[in-house]
């Protein structure tokens, strides 16, 4: 074991402070990773305030990670002293079910293991990072190809695959009307990847205030939802509708703006349970999901196809210190698009 340093929650609901944790000994198929950029994601403070159910402390969060190996295992194949890695959202999974097999393995019959604010699979703690270094399998571990700068990366390995993943999944692409709900950490890089697929791309705002940043990421058109005239002029119109916010919204309102046989997916998750009518969903054979970041083979192919098309997060860089703060201005919509702690000042 060693030890780090670590920025962490004491408790529910308290502010981050800086502090020691241990990390395991490097595995014979571990690889240790210097990191370098942590990118700050909705659901750390969702996590940290309990605002999805019990969870454990301390806790460090932190599931976009970009960083540097600097050990391997004697049983390493994949990674090398001075690679430019990341980690995501999961650092483990049973490897045996169908889904792992799959390469589906935020799936995993028996649960991923979350890369903080979860058990391990030898019994510890797994804190995330917001942290100096993490010790990681090599099957958990992506590369960052060279096109992309290791700060602009990181949140790709969560906003990135979360919107990625869906996006993929429906068909974005040519001849495609694709509609993305909110313009914050995920919509962006929704927005981008979006239109690097070929899509037509629609962002549904709550007003006009970032239109100029929307179109710049390449919306084709941009809507504000506070103007009912939206609702009005846009139904029936849209293939694939991504809903990246995680406050309540008006289902049947947007299920509404889908064509025949639309979908709408959901990536940010409320803390309450949500109601719709089910007519809204039976005019058109609508379809109402959801989607959980992605798998490690798909997590990879996001990361190549985002060097291959430039396509970085928009990053507002914060120390350590900043992290407190910068949580209320993520609760407050008041980033653009990700903050991302350089931990060198951990
Ligand atoms: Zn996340
Ligand atoms: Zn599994």
């Amino acid at each position: 074991m060693t030890t780090v340093a670590a920025y962490a929650a004491p408790a529910a609901k308290a502010p981050l402070e800086r502090t020691e944790i241990e990390r395991r000994a490097v595995g014979e198929f571990d690889v240790l990773i210097d990191i370098k950029f942590a990118g700050i994601c909705h659901s750390d403070i969702h996590q940290v305030r309990e605002g999805w159910g019990k969870a454990s402390f301390p806790m460090v969060p932190g599931h976009e990670i970009a960083g540097v190996v600097t050990e391997v295992g004697s049983g390493v194949t994949k990674y090398a002293v001075g690679d430019r890695v990341g980690v995501g959202c999961i650092v483990d999974s049973c490897r045996e079910c169908d889904n792992c097999k799959a390469g589906l393995q935020q799936y995993c019959d028996r649960g991923p293991t979350w890369t903080y604010n979860d058990t391990d699979r030898d019994g510890t703690p797994t804190y995330g990072g917001y942290s100096k270094n993490v010790v990681v399998d090599e099957n958990y571990v992506v590369r960052i190809p060279e096109g992309l700068s290791l700060d602009v990366a990181a949140p790709l390995l969560c906003a990135g695959i979360t919107t990625y993943s869906p996006l993929k999944h429906w068909n974005a692409g040519p001849g495609k009307k694709v509609a993305v709900v909110g313009l914050g950490g995920l919509g962006h890089m929704g927005v981008k990847i979006a239109h690097a697929l070929g899509a037509e791309v629609t962002v549904l705002s709550q007003s006009l205030r970032k239109k100029d940043d929307g179109l710049k990421l390449g919306a084709d058109h941009y809507y504000a939802t506070s103007d009912p005239k939206t609702f009005e002029d846009l139904k029936g119109t849209f293939d694939l509708i991504l809903n990246t916010v995680s406050a309540p919204l008006d289902f049947s309102a947007f299920l509404s703006l889908l064509r025949t046989d639309g979908a709408m997916v959901n990536v940010g998750l409320p803390e309450e349970p949500v109601q719709i009518l089910l007519h809204s969903l039976f005019g058109n054979r609508r379809s109402l999901s959801s989607s959980g970041i992605g798998g490690i083979p798909e997590t990879q192919e996001m990361l190549d196809f985002c060097a291959e098309h430039g396509l970085g997060a928009e990053i507002e860089l914060i120390t350590a210190s900043e992290i407190n703060e910068a949580y209320e201005r993520v609760l407050a919509s008041d980033v653009r698009y990700r903050f991302v702690i350089d931990t060198a000042t951990i």
